[in-house]
């Protein structure tokens, strides 16, 4: 699986509403009338994406529910070093903040910051290595015994029908973060593909991240490794 692989997106459909379809009164010459006022909101100050885990890729994300919103600074990071790996740098913060859905011994499960699909995870060891032959026995264990968790998470929060599984060793495989090894876990739907990533480099993601976090983190709690 190729991190550039063209995507997929959950099987809802998008909701991109322009007031048209919510239901307002037809206004004067049969035209709408203004939506209700909205109750004025404070975003709080956006986070460098740069700073969390996840892997960028050709991908904008347009984030549907809240508002039509592109999520841009799909920065890499500036070298191989542990002290700019997202992995390595993201087991420091809260997991609220982190994204992470899981704490194991010697690995963890975080989101995606650039998910195919809603719930695409990524498993990751604490130990800043590059391949699945670096890692030692109990380490390798753990890091199968959190997939197969995961899977049972997300199908218990999510319900997909399918699942993708696979890790990218080298640059050249195609691993966007290849000095740091990550285990993707990406839940698949019937039909889950639309024309977003085709036509616009765009894909739909029904939910925010910390919603997802949150289901999947209280779903995980819920299942047996
Ligand atoms: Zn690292």
């Amino acid at each position: 699986m190729a991190d550039q692989e063209p995507g997929s997106t959950a099987d809802q459909p998008a909701q991109l509403s322009d007031g048209l379809a919510a239901g307002f009164p037809a206004g004067p010459l049969g035209g709408p009338v203004a939506a209700p006022p909205v109750s004025p909101s404070v975003d709080p100050p956006a986070e460098p994406a740069s700073a969390l885990a996840g892997q960028p890729d050709g991908f904008e994300r347009l984030w549907v529910p809240h508002r039509m919103a592109y999520i841009g600074g799909e920065a890499r990071p500036a070298d191989g070093t542990p002290a700019a790996c997202p992995f390595c740098t993201g087991p420091t913060k809260p997991d609220s903040e982190a994204l992470i859905v899981a704490r194991g011994q010697h690995v963890y499960a975080v989101l995606n910051l650039f998910p195919y699909n809603p719930g695409h995870l990524l498993i990751c060891p604490y130990r800043h290595v590059p391949l699945l032959t670096d890692l030692d026995q109990t380490e390798a264990c753990e890091l199968v015994t959190f997939t197969q968790h995961a899977m049972r998470a997300i199908v218990q929060a999510r319900g997909p029908h399918g699942f993708n599984l696979g890790i990218n060793q080298g640059s050249a495989a195609g691993a966007g973060i290849a000095a740091h090894l990550h285990q993707h876990v990406v839940p698949r739907w019937k039909a889950d593909s639309n024309f977003f990533p085709i036509v616009g480099q765009t894909r739909a993601l029904p939910e925010l991240l910390g919603q997802t976090r949150d289901a999947i983190a209280a779903a995980w709690e819920d299942t047996a490794c």
